[in-house]
């Protein structure tokens, strides 16, 4: 007998090329068929998706859920499997010397999957900027515990912000790049200093983009401030054009500072399509403008990507730059059952982007159940429009 059989839905599985009205049966947390399943009223439980989207659990690749730890930190619940996601990515908010943390509190005690990228700078994002010295970068402890950790650890995480930046960036870019070969991981890099001088964080950046290889990730394409690789006249960097053909991977990150319509639509039209999609969500921005990957997924729908696209690059995409293509984000039998079931909600949406720039919209992803280690959370809360009325743990 099926635990749970999701029947009639639209299922898009980008993995393998599927979009389709289907039926997923689940066993024991895993999927055990995708097709038709004419013994579905044997299920224990059966949800029926008709009218709906059905895809895998989605992915978050850039979050911050070191909750209680660093001031930015939200429940990974919250932007977890309360709003369609069933794994999120820390992108930084721990390093090497606070990774314990993340490790014995965060990690087992989200519903969400939850992996992180180590920041190279030994506490995180628990103080910004983060480098302020070379004191503040430990290679030894850094690499090690990024390989005593390889289940949590996906990859190792440099932001180009703050002085030592402009003092002393090619070198620091160089002590991360080591630092990620050395524990065999992709270095995903954060561009954009607000505060910082144009020219020379431009400098910065491409010289940065230089030592990028591929499955490496930039984060922030879509980003105004200093260091940015699209410019408002539309040109974009040679370097970042020539580090996308070599398998650079190019992730959202919306966050607080770091998406611009102008240049989502500038990016777009000169060819540049992000490979993932991401948040960045953090307390700065859970109750506003960013709230929630379904909301970034929205917006990148009314800006003109399809469905399947925006999928792929949340689902099978992701799953990619973490390097975990065979146990996450599709619908291949045998996978864990993590699952999405969405709706497309089509009204007159207001979105904003990081600058606070409005843009009106047609339709909005909106998850209506999650389904991940063998239970179904309901899309509850306004799921979609935003965090208001959610509560941290089920
Ligand atoms: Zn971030």
């Amino acid at each position: 007998m099926y635990d749970l059989v999701i029947k009639g839905g639209e299922v898009v599985d980008p993995a393998q090329e599927i979009h389709d009205v289907l039926d997923i049966a689940v066993r024991h947390g895993r999927i055990e068929k995708l097709g038709k399943a004419p013994d579905a009223d044997q299920a224990r439980e059966v949800i029926d998706a008709g009218g709906k989207i059905v895809c895998p659990g989605l992915i978050d690749l850039h979050t911050h859920v070191y909750e209680k730890v660093t001031a930015l930190g939200v429940n990974p619940d919250v932007v977890g499997v309360k709003c369609g996601v069933t794994t999120v990515v820390d992108a930084g908010s721990a390093g090497y010397a606070d990774f314990g943390g993340f490790s014995a509190f965060i990690a087992p005690r989200s519903l969400t999957n939850a992996f992180c990228f180590l920041n190279i700078a030994s506490t995180g994002l628990s103080v910004m900027p983060e480098i302020c010295h070379w004191g503040d970068i430990d290679v030894e402890g850094t690499v090690r515990v990024a390989k005593e950790n390889r289940e949590l650890i996906k990859g190792i995480k440099l932001r180009l912000v703050g002085p030592m930046m402009i003092e002393n960036g090619l070198d620091v870019v160089r002590q991360a790049r080591a630092i990620a070969e050395a524990a065999g991981l992709p270095l995903m890099v954060h561009i954009g200093d607000h505060q910082a001088d144009h020219n020379k964080s431009q400098a910065l950046t491409r010289q940065m983009l230089g030592l990028l290889r591929k499955g490496d990730i930039l984060t922030h394409p879509f980003t105004v401030s200093p260091g940015r690789v699209i410019d408002a006249d539309g040109g974009v960097l040679e370097e970042f054009q020539e580090a996308i053909e070599r398998g650079v991977l190019v992730d959202v990150g919306h966050g607080n500072r770091s998406l611009s319509f102008d240049m989502v639509r500038l990016g777009l039209e000169r060819g540049i399509l992000p490979f993932t999609i991401s948040s960045d969500v953090s307390g700065l921005v859970l109750r506003s403008r960013v709230y929630s990957l379904p909301v970034t997924m929205s917006k990148f729908l009314n800006l003109g990507l399809g469905l399947e696209q925006v999928i792929r690059m949340t689902t099978a995409n992701a799953a990619t730059a973490l390097g975990m293509s065979d146990a996450l984000g599709s619908l291949k039998a045998g996978m864990p059952a993590d699952i999405t079931v969405a709706q497309l909600v089509r009204g007159d949406w207001d979105f904003q982007d990081s600058l606070g720039n409005h843009m009106a919209g047609q339709v909005m992803f909106t998850p209506v159940a999650t389904i991940t280690g063998g239970r179904i959370f309901p899309g509850d809360g306004g799921l979609g429009r935003g965090a208001e009325g959610l509560t941290p743990n089920p």
